[in-house]
């Protein structure tokens, strides 16, 4: 174990999809000495544990900061995580039908950026023929979810054993003589470095406070159900031919002998933590799907096969928080990735790949602003998304409920 003495190059707390994504930024920038430390038994056995995670651009009403943002991250998530990318398509119902034609979806999704190959928008006539639901939406071709636990595996696997540090919760960091010192839950110091990034989800708000930074973090319960149904059932009549998004969000069902096995998702339980399987969730998702489909649909021929409960980390703008943090030099935040896990983190690498390369070759830390890079710029990052996304948004000390962007 490195001493205080030997310091690692690096340390990353948090070995899901948004650590994964740090030491993908760290690789690209030949940085090899570095460790990363876990409470679990290894890596993805908290959020990332799942194998379903959806991924499309967002489409609000305006260019807003959020839709400018997926935008360009949901590009990035096809480079990043393109390897573990499945499906063919995702269809986007909006939250109702009323308001709703093919003309005024164009319209808006020419005005944000979106050309016809990348979001295609379908009347209900169209979306029953070419994707089999009787509801108009928008069509993603590229769209597709990611397998979060292979992503984290594959990531962390190439690393050495020395370099992962499994079974070892951190209580407190600290800053002594220009290094990052961290200490574990039974006040053993297990290592120092130079550069410490916090990708521990919601763990990274008490990380924080033992040097004094508030984060105003939340968890938001979430539960994907697996069902299952004969192919005899109502439901086999009107199987959505491509992977649905909207008040709730399925897969393509999967044929398994004389039945087909159905992942749906996603219940959201704000300020609630319970790991449990809960009835109540499989019937919230099986409600909503029921209603995306919008078919006479029989309830008791769904049956529950599997399930997945995770907490989500959701900051109050429900912006992710990334980048160096103001006035630590050295120190870096990763987290409140929400329900968007897979862009977040790529765009993530990316920034943090750009980053760190600045700060190797000035030789200094870039600890007041997050350097995106030339290629991102050109796409379309500009400083008011670099610093929309920057922890020192709250650092306001008053109000946590109204972000207060830095001004420089
Ligand atoms: C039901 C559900 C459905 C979802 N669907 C989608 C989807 O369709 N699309 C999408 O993009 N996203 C989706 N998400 C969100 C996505 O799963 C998350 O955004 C993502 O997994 C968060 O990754 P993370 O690395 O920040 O957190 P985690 O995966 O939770 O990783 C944090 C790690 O830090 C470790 N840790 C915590 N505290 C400490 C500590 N003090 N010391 C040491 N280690 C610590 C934990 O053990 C954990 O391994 C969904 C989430 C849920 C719950």
């Amino acid at each position: 174990m490195p001493s205080v003495k030997n310091p690692y190059e690096a340390v990353i707390v948090g070995a899901g999809i948004a650590g994964a994504a740090i030491a993908k930024a760290l690789k690209n920038n030949n940085i090899s000495n570095f460790l990363v430390v876990d409470k679990g038994l290894g890596p993805a056995t908290g959020t990332s544990a799942h194998g379903h995670a959806l991924c499309h651009p967002y489409i609000g009403r305006g260019a807003s900061r959020l839709q400018r943002l997926t935008f360009l991250a949901f590009k990035e998530a096809r480079d990043v995580w393109g390897k573990h990318w499945c499906g063919q398509g995702v269809f986007h119902l909006p939250r109702t039908q009323e308001g709703f034609t093919k003309q005024i979806m164009s319209e808006r999704l020419l005005s944000q950026g979106f050309k016809f190959d990348m979001a295609m928008p379908m009347d209900q006539a169209e979306a029953n023929e070419k994707i089999g639901v009787q509801s108009g939406g928008t069509f993603f071709p590229e769209g597709g979810w990611v397998n979060l636990e292979q992503a984290c595996h594959e990531v962390f696997v190439e690393m050495a054993p020395e370099q992962k540090l499994w079974a070892t919760k951190l209580r407190k960091i600290e800053k002594v003589d220009g290094q990052w010192m961290l200490w574990d839950d039974q006040d053993q110091l297990i290592a120092s470095t130079e550069r410490l990034f916090l990708a521990n989800g919601l763990g990274v708000k008490d990380l924080a406070e033992s040097i004094d930074i508030s984060l105003p973090l939340k968890p938001v319960r979430g539960q994907l159900s697996k069902f299952r149904f004969s192919k005899q059932s109502t439901w086999a009549q009107h199987l959505p031919r491509y992977a649905l998004s909207g008040k709730a969000y399925c897969l393509t069902p999967e044929e398994k002998g004389d039945e087909f096995e159905w992942v749906v998702g996603s219940s959201y339980d704000e300020e609630v933590d319970d790991l449990n399987v809960w009835d109540s969730s499989h019937a919230e998702n099986k409600a909503l799907i029921k209603e995306m489909l919008n078919q006479a649909l029989h309830d008791d021929e769904l049956k529950v096969k599997d399930a997945f409960v995770g907490v989500r980390c959701v900051a109050s703008d429900r912006l992710p928080i990334m980048g160096p943090v103001k006035s630590q030099p050295g120190l870096y935040i990763l987290t409140s990735l929400g329900s968007r896990g897979v862009m977040w983190s790529a765009l993530a690498s990316q920034m943090f790949t750009e980053h760190l390369a600045y700060e190797k070759n000035h030789s200094a830390f870039l600890d007041a602003r997050f350097f995106a890079g030339a290629r991102l710029a050109a796409a379309g990052l500009d400083s008011v998304l670099a610093e929309a996304l920057l922890p020192a948004r709250f650092f306001a000390g008053v109000s946590n409920s109204k972000p207060i962007l830095p001004s420089a």
